[in-house]
C-alpha cells in the first residue's frame, strides 16, 4: 500500500549569551558541576527571574531569518512538572504567545528520475513551514552510573530557542535537508554553537504515516536522543520501515515518546505522549508580560548579516557561478568568505570554485578537517592558479602542488623551486621524451597510425607519466601526431 510520510521537526538551540536567560550565571561550557548557579537557577524560594535582553536580541535575530511574524507582547508562562533534572519544578516557556509565528524556510530537493545512467536529477525548492519560535530556559543534566545518579545544575537557565516547523516533510531525507539549511542560517547568524555532540542544538522529531487518499494525519510518535543530522535521518528511516510494517499487519500506532538507540540503529518506547494540558501552563508571575519597543526591533533588522540565500544569489550574479556551485560554497559561512576572498585576488571566479569544490573539499572531507582549520591561504591558492595560467605549472602538477601546500603551509613559488616542478617548457626535452615513448610501445604507435585515434591518448599519458606531470598534455599530443604522421 502507498503510504506518505509526514514529518515535523523540533530544534532547541542553545543560544551563545555570556549569562543565563533570567540570572547572570556564566554559561561557559565544561565548568565543573554546579560551579555555575545561584538562588535563581535553583529555584529557590524568594529569588526573582529577570530577561537577559540579549537572548531575546539573538531570539528575534533568528525569527527574521526564517521569515517569521514577531509577537508584539512578549509573555511567559510556567510549564509545571516533576523530573530530577528542574529543580523550580516548573520550566520557564511561552506558551500561547510565542516570540514569533507563520515562518519559512526554502530546501532544494532533489527528484531524479530515469535509469541509473542518465539519471536526471529535478531539483526544486520547497518551502517549509515555521510554526514557531519560542524562548525557554533549559534544564540540568543526569549522569546515570551504575547504582545511583548525578546532577549538573550548571545547564539549569541556559537560553533555549524552541524552532517548530509545520509537518511539512515527507522524507527522511527532506528532515536532513531542512536541518542542514537551518544550520547554515544559524551560523550566519552566529547565534549558537550548534554543536549536537555537545547538545547546544538538539532535535526531536514527530513522525506518522497516511494512506496518499486520506485527509486526516495519522497517529504520530516522536523520536528523541539523535545527537548528528545523519543520526536524525537513520532514526526516520527505521521508523518510517517499523509504523509501515504495523499499519500493513493491521495493528494500530500508539502515540508515545520513543529513543534512538544509535547503537542499535533503532527506536525504542519511552513513554506515552503527555499532552499540553498535563503541564498545567499558566503565564509566569515573575515576568510581567511587555511589549518589543519598535526601536529595539529596528536595529536588529538593520544589524542582520547577509543570510545563505542572498548570498547565493549574489554570487550567481556576481561571480556568473552556476547554482549548484553557488549553493554549495555558501552553506557554510567560512568557505564563502574564503572564496570571497580569493576572488579579490584572481580574476576567474569559475576556476576558483572548481578546485574548492573538487581538490580541496576533497581534502577536506579525506582528513576531516574544515576550512578554517586548513593551512591554504587565498593568496596560496589565488597565486597557484595564476601559474598555471602562466604556463609555469601544468594543470596536473598544481594538484599535487595544492597537497604539499596545506601539509607544508608553504609558499607555492617556493615550493615549485624546491621540488623542481616548473612546467617543461624545452621542446627538445619533450621530444627526447616521446620519442622514447613510442620506442618502448610500438603497438600503441601502430594502432594509431592504422586509423586509431585513441592510441594516441594512451601515449600522452604515458608521456606525462615519464615527466611526471610537467609536460603540457596539449604539446605532447602535438608532438606525438607530428612524429608519427611523418613515420607513415
Ligand atoms: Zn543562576
Amino acid at each position: 500500500m502507498d503510504y506518505e510520510i509526514v514529518i515535523g521537526l523540533e530544534v532547541h538551540l542553545q543560544l551563545n549569551t555570556k549569562s543565563k536567560v533570567f540570572c547572570g550565571c556564566s554559561t561557559d561550557f565544561g565548568s565543573a558541576p554546579n560551579t555555575q548557579v545561584c538562588p535563581v537557577c535553583l529555584g529557590f524560594p524568594g529569588s526573582l527571574p529577570v530577561l537577559n535582553r540579549r537572548a531575546l536580541e539573538l531570539g528575534a535575530k533568528v525569527s527574521i531569518a526564517l521569515n517569521c511574524q514577531i509577537a508584539e507582547k512578549i509573555r511567559f508562562d510556567r510549564k509545571n512538572y516533576f523530573y530530577p533534572d528542574l529543580p523550580k519544578g516548573y520550566q520557564i516557556s511561552q506558551f500561547d504567545q510565542p516570540l514569533a509565528q507563520h515562518g519559512k524556510l526554502s530546501i532544494i530537493v532533489g527528484n531524479s528520475r530515469g535509469r541509473s545512467l542518465q539519471k536526471i536529477v529535478d531539483k526544486t525548492e520547497k518551502k517549509i513551514r515555521i510554526r514557531r519560535v519560542h524562548l525557554e530556559e533549559d534544564t540540568g543534566k543526569l549522569f546515570h552510573q551504575k547504582d545511583s545518579s548525578l546532577i549538573d545544575f550548571n545547564r539549569c537557565g541556559i537560553p533555549l530557542l524552541e524552532i517548530v516547523s509545520e509537518p511539512d516533510m515527507n522524507s527522511p531525507e527532506e528532515a536532513y535537508l531542512y536541518l542542514t539549511a537551518l544550520k547554515s542560517i544559524l551560523e550566519y547568524l552566529d547565534v549558537s554553537d550548534c554543536n549536537m555532540e555537545e547538545a547546544s542544538l538538539r532535535c526531536d522529531a514527530n513522525i506518522s504515516l497516511r494512506k496518499k487518499a486520506d485527509k486526516k494525519l495519522g497517529t504520530k510518535t516522536e523520536i528523541k536522543n539523535m545527537n548528528s543530522f545523519k543520526g536524525v535521518k537513520a532514526a526516520l528511516e527505521y521508523e518510517t520501515k517499523r509504523q509501515m510494517g504495523l499499519l500493513e499487519d493491521g495493528k494500530r500506532i500508539i502515540q508515545e515518546t520513543r529513543l534512538y538507540n544509535t547503537e542499535k540503529g533503532v527506536t525504542e518506547p519511552m513513554r506515552s505522549k503527555e499532552e499540553a494540558h498535563d503541564y498545567r501552563y499558566f503565564p509566569e508571575p515573575d515576568l510581567a508580560p511587555f511589549n518589543f519597543e519598535k526601536s529595539f526591533l529596528k536595529s536588529i533588522e538593520k544589524n542582520m548579516p547577509e543570510l545563505p540565500e542572498h548570498k547565493k544569489n549574489r554570487f550567481i550574479k556576481d561571480y556568473q557561478l552556476s547554482g549548484y556551485d553557488a549553493g554549495i560554497i555558501v552553506s557554510d559561512k567560512n568557505t564563502a568568505d574564503y572564496f570571497e576572498k580569493c576572488a579579490s585576488l584572481y580574476s576567474n571566479p569559475k576556476t576558483i570554485a572548481n578546485w574548492l569544490i573538487g581538490d580541496v573539499f576533497a581534502y577536506m572531507k579525506a582528513n576531516n578537517v574544515s576550512i578554517k582549520d586548513l593551512n591554504l591561504k587565498e593568496s596560496y591558492l589565488s597565486g597557484m592558479l595564476r601559474m598555471i595560467d602562466s604556463g609555469v605549472i601544468t594543470g596536473k602538477v598544481a594538484k599535487t602542488l595544492l597537497i604539499e601546500i596545506i601539509q607544508t603551509g608553504k609558499d607555492p613559488g617556493k615550493l615549485i623551486k624546491e621540488k623542481g616542478l616548473e612546467q617543461i617548457s624545452d621542446v627538445k626535452l619533450l621530444e627526447a621524451a616521446t620519442d622514447q615513448v613510442i620506442a618502448e610501445n610500438p603497438k600503441s604507435a601502430e594502432d594509431f597510425k592504422n586509423g586509431k585515434d585513441n592510441a594516441i591518448m594512451f601515449l600522452v599519458g604515458k608521456v606525462m607519466q615519464k615527466t611526471k606531470g610537467r609536460a603540457d598534455p596539449n604539446k605532447v599530443n602535438e608532438i606525438l601526431r607530428n612524429k608519427l604522421k611523418g613515420d607513415a
